[in-house]
């Protein structure tokens, strides 16, 4: 069901206190705690079981809100803030002195966004302050895209879930490093490399040419229990009949250009044909063939444009080494 107004005013409340609320947004729900507490940040660190060195983002009601929380604001991170805000974009800048090294895993940079969901903005407006929040989720697994994503995963251990219904985009925000002259993309995400070099009238570097840190970027993240086997999509009926006969319990993704193709397998989920779509079933899908008992997913990467990039980045970390 979804929030109503007691509910943002209870979950204002548990945070003010110190608790935990989870988040609706547009991209994931977050695990969300008072980003000025530091004992109320280690215990989201505590509950995802997430190593206190990677750093949580701090999520805003307004652009405006800015100048509080980050040192510096360059002119390209106010362009970006303008352009994308509210919305799936997170900006790298220097940390500014409300935000505690609790929250930035020591580093003196902080991760800030402004996220496009009603329930997500009326919550940062009761509250009025910022919300430090990961995903919610047990570190290294798959991102809640419902509001019973986060009560299966998380139970007890979070204090209230705000309800927001299904997340819109599914996949993370793309996190952009904007402490330098030159941005670059750390992690892709909801906001596509193409809609970030039509803003900045130029090419957008992937990775992180200022030399900061990018820890949370381990190879092996956005896991489902089953092991996750990416194959070129022509052979993706061989290759999960064969695994099948094995004796795997194999789920498939199948791409939408072989939707046709007859596949021999325990489950099958056919890839929506719009990028939106997929990035927005891709984390349910994967729970979906957890459910079913899957321990084998097959599927194919997507083609690497828009925000194939963000689903492709997912897929290829839920296949690394574990
Ligand atoms: P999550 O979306 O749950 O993985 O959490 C936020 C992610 O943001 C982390 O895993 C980091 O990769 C990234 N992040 C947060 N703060 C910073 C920062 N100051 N510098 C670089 N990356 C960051
Ligand atoms: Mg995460």
């Amino acid at each position: 069901m979804m929030a109503r107004t007691s509910d943002i005013g209870r979950a204002a409340g548990i945070l003010r206190a110190g608790g935990l609320v989870a988040v609706p947004t547009e991209t994931v729900y977050g695990l969300g705690a008072n980003a000025e507490d530091p004992a109320a940040v280690a215990r989201v660190f505590q509950v995802k079981g997430r190593p206190p060195t990677h750093p949580l983002i701090v999520h805003l009601a307004a652009a405006e809100q800015l100048g509080d929380w980050v040192a510096d604001v360059p002119d390209t991170a106010l362009a970006l803030a303008g352009h994308f805000w509210p919305g799936p974009l997170t900006l790298v800048l220097r940390r500014g002195r409300r935000v505690p090294l609790e929250a930035t895993g020591g580093l003196e940079t902080v991760a800030v966004r402004v996220p496009a969901h009603p329930v997500a903005l009326e919550l940062l407006s009761a509250f009025g302050g910022g919300v430090a929040a990961p995903s919610a989720n047990r570190f290294g697994s798959v991102s809640p895209t419902t509001a019973d994503h986060v009560r299966a995963e998380l139970g007890d251990a979070v204090d209230f879930v705000l309800d927001g219904g299904p997340c819109d985009v599914g996949v993370e925000s793309t996190i952009v490093d904007a402490t330098g002259g030159t941005p670059s993309i750390l992690r892709p995400g909801g906001v596509t490399p193409e809609d970030l070099e039509a803003v900045l009238g130029r090419p957008v570097a992937a990775g992180s040419p200022n030399h900061i840190r990018v820890p949370g970027q381990h190879p092996s993240h956005y896991a489902p229990r089953a092991r996750v086997v990416l194959v070129d999509p022509l052979e993706i009926a061989t290759e999960a009949q064969a695994a099948q006969e094995r004796g795997h319990r194999v789920g498939v993704f199948l791409p939408p250009a072989c939707a046709d193709v007859p596949v021999k397998a325990h489950a099958v989920v056919t890839v929506p044909e719009s990028m939106a779509d997929y990035a927005r079933g891709l984390y349910g899908f994967l729970r979906e063939l957890d459910q079913l008992g899957c321990d084998l997913i097959v599927a194919s990467l997507p083609v690497e444009q828009g925000l194939g990039v963000a689903i492709a980045n997912r897929l290829r970390r839920a296949a690394g080494p574990r």
